[in-house]
């Protein structure tokens, strides 16, 4: 990391840099005192979040939903998904006919326009 990367050191403090990457970032923080500072400062703020944020149980129904998820078989999914891209293909075909009419309609308009321009 030749220059400061702040996003690469959130990346850095929650441990998903590796290999090159990682060596590279901890040899620049060896050298910049300014992020040495800054992901002091993300590291205490994560720290601080660990401990006072509350926890946030889910929802019941959430629980509900996803094992309801789980335990649908391979061809009820396989079927959502089928129904929703032949929803999505008919909706594009629908808005690029409609696209294609207000086009025509537009052209279509364009004499009658000129024509009452040249009138006036
Ligand atoms: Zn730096």
């Amino acid at each position: 990391m030749q220059l400061c990367n702040l996003q690469r050191l959130d990346a850095f403090a929650d441990g998903e840099l590796h290999g090159p990457l990682r060596s590279e970032c901890e040899q620049h923080l060896a050298e910049c005192a300014l992020c040495r500072a800054e992901l002091a400062e993300i590291l205490a703020l994560r720290d601080f979040l660990i401990v006072n944020a509350p926890a946030v149980p889910p929802s019941i129904s959430l629980a509900g939903r996803v094992r309801e998820r789980i335990a649908q078989p391979w061809w009820a999914r396989a079927a959502a998904a089928a129904i929703l891209l032949v929803a999505l293909s008919s909706g594009f075909e629908a808005g690029r006919k409609l696209a294609e009419r207000a086009s025509g309609a537009a052209t279509d308009l364009l004499p009658t326009e000129m024509g009452d321009i040249h009138v006036r």
